[in-house]
């Protein structure tokens, strides 16, 4: 326990961060092993907020000093704990609360050398399908541990995993800095969850909903339609990680062919066409920039 008398002196107890690990995993962890709860710990530390997962996207100056101090830490080990220095462009793929993904085998590990419950940072990012500390597949956070299922198994896209793993280490790539892209995967991302309309079929039925995605894998639209709210190009990162692989596939495939956007385009009408086409204007531009700054 820890009281008003510690209040002036570091914790006794420095707990050893896991490899990427966050900072609000890492002082949640902390709050556990003293017995208090974040809120209460938040408070303690006097860091201006009850709210330790604020901390890991804005971390101000005192409350490094205040945090580096108690923790017995270097001030730039724990920016680097935080996200704040994503990239430009992939701070929207970084979920936000809870994280989707586990990865299984690294979480058992974290629990055999105590320190249950670590969160990585890579939990929270939209565009990982596997662990890049283990490489093993990641596993959507609903799905019951003991299945030992990961996304490859329970994701109705396994079938194009490899394609998806290939778009994850081209977001990777991108993102520090390979210049050698004509289209930035991580705007490609946002310009096939744009929305669309399919003609209505010879029941003649009402058109349906689609995404330009559909273009490419067909079944995308149908598994989608039940949770379409949930589809959004503007907010990548709430994509349900089970449609995650497509996703990454997609972009893996335009990157590899971008001839594909082509008919992505002919396949995307009314207001998603203008959005599709700024998209992948943007997309262009934004792979120039990269080209010219490295
Ligand atoms: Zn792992």
């Amino acid at each position: 326990m820890i009281d008003d008398d510690d209040a002036h002196r570091p914790l006794p107890v420095v707990l050893k961060p896991v490899a990427d690990e966050l900072l609000s995993s890492w002082l949640a962890r902390h709050a556990a092993y003293y017995g208090v709860s974040g809120p209460f710990f938040a408070k303690w530390l006097m860091l201006g907020t009850r709210n330790l997962s604020l901390l890991d996207h804005r971390l101000g100056l005192a409350q490094v000093a205040r945090l580096s101090e108690k923790l017995r830490c270097d001030p730039i080990a724990l920016i680097a704990m935080t996200l704040i220095d994503t990239p430009a462009g992939s701070a929207e793929l970084i979920c936000r609360d809870r994280a989707p993904q586990i990865c299984r085998s690294c979480a058992d590990r974290h629990a055999r050398e105590g320190a249950s419950g670590a969160v990585p940072k890579h939990w929270q990012k939209a565009w990982r399908v596997t662990c890049p500390a283990c490489g093993a597949p990641l596993s959507d956070t609903n799905e019951r541990p003991d299945t030992g299922e990961t996304l490859r198994d329970t994701s109705p896209f396994s079938h194009v995993w490899k394609e998806a793993v290939t778009g994850e280490a081209v977001i990777e790539r991108f993102l520090r800095g390979d210049g050698s892209f004509d289209y930035s995967p991580i705007a490609l991302m946002r310009a096939l969850l744009v929305h669309t309309w399919r003609p209505c079929g010879a029941n003649g039925r009402e058109p349906a909903a689609g995404w330009a995605l559909g273009t490419i894998f067909p079944e995308f639209d149908n598994l989608a339609r039940p949770i379409k709210r949930r589809i959004n190009h503007a907010v990548v990162a709430a994509l349900p990680i089970a449609f995650r692989p497509a996703l990454l596939a997609g972009v893996s495939r335009v990157i590899a062919n971008p001839e594909i956007l082509n008919t992505v385009q002919d396949d995307t009408i009314l207001r998603g066409r203008r959005a599709f086409e700024r998209l992948c204007e943007t997309a262009r531009l934004e792979a120039e920039v990269a080209r010219e700054s490295h």
